[in-house]
């Protein structure tokens, strides 16, 4: 099943001289439970895919449909309501708030969705990632790989059902890469959670069921590694 269908995605920023063509006709698929790394040059288009994608910003023009609802077609209380449920975001530089405890940055998506903390499952989210000793802590009390780990709980709070990781590792030394790696490949293998990674880093394109590589906002190859 196609869990994600784009559809001649195109993204401009900005208009008339200043006007840059970010992403250019893009199509593609995805299905439930694929690891999909997406590699190409800086400046090629990869975080404004990850962003509409993600109904962060909005295209220009194409559609993205995610279990065949057309999400730039919600209005914009849907579309945030989709985006707290359906999208799991983890950034290079973890973007949590800083004046705000690792349990509080973990489970704001669920309290700003008006719902109550499922106790049970923040437990077996903090005990997978190994923070249940820091849940008091500050973000800028804990290492960049525990601030990472933080990111993951609050992406994997709503339990969503496609998880998008911006250079996730791109901060982070290899052997916190790879715990990194190592956690969000066990949701997508066992939460079949659709994961969608951009990288530079070569070993972690290669752990990907599939490779799409972008240059000047176009897709230039779509590899299948692991069927
Ligand atoms: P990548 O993630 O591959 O480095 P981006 O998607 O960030 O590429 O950027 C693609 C192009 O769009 C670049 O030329 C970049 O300068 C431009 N761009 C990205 N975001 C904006 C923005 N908010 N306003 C204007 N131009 C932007
Ligand atoms: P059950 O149907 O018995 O709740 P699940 O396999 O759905 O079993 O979940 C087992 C545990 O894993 C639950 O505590 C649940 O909160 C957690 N869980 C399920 N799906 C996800 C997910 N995508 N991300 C993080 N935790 C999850």
């Amino acid at each position: 099943m196609d869990i994600l269908k784009i559809e001649n995605l195109s993204k401009v920023y900005g208009t008339g001289d200043t006007a840059v063509k970010a992403l250019d006709d893009v199509s593609f698929s995805v299905k439930k439970g694929e690891f999909v790394a997406i590699i190409g040059p800086s400046g090629s288009g990869k975080s404004t895919l990850l962003h509409m994608l993600g109904g962060v910003d909005i295209p220009t023009s194409g559609k993205v449909l995610v279990d065949n609802t057309d999400i730039y077609g919600l209005n914009e209380s849907q579309l945030a309501i989709f985006r707290r449920r359906q999208i799991g975001l983890i950034y290079q530089f973890y973007n949590l708030i800083p004046v705000l405890t690792v349990e509080e940055n973990i489970t704001l998506p669920v309290l700003l969705d008006g719902h109550k903390v499922d106790n049970q499952h923040l437990t077996d989210i903090v005990n997978t990632l190994g923070l249940e000793h820091r849940l008091s802590h500050l973000p800028n009390q804990l290492s960049g790989g525990q601030q990472q780990r933080v990111s993951i709980g609050r992406a994997l709070i709503s339990q969503p059902a496609i998880m998008l990781a911006d250079e996730p590792t791109g901060n982070l030394d290899s052997k916190n890469s790879e715990e990194i790696m190592d956690l969000l490949k066990m949701f997508n293998k066992t939460y079949k959670q659709t994961l969608i990674v951009i990288t530079h880093d070569e070993r972690v394109a290669l752990e990907a069921d599939r490779v799409i590589s972008i240059e000047d906002g176009r897709i230039a190859k779509d590899e299948v590694l692991h069927p």
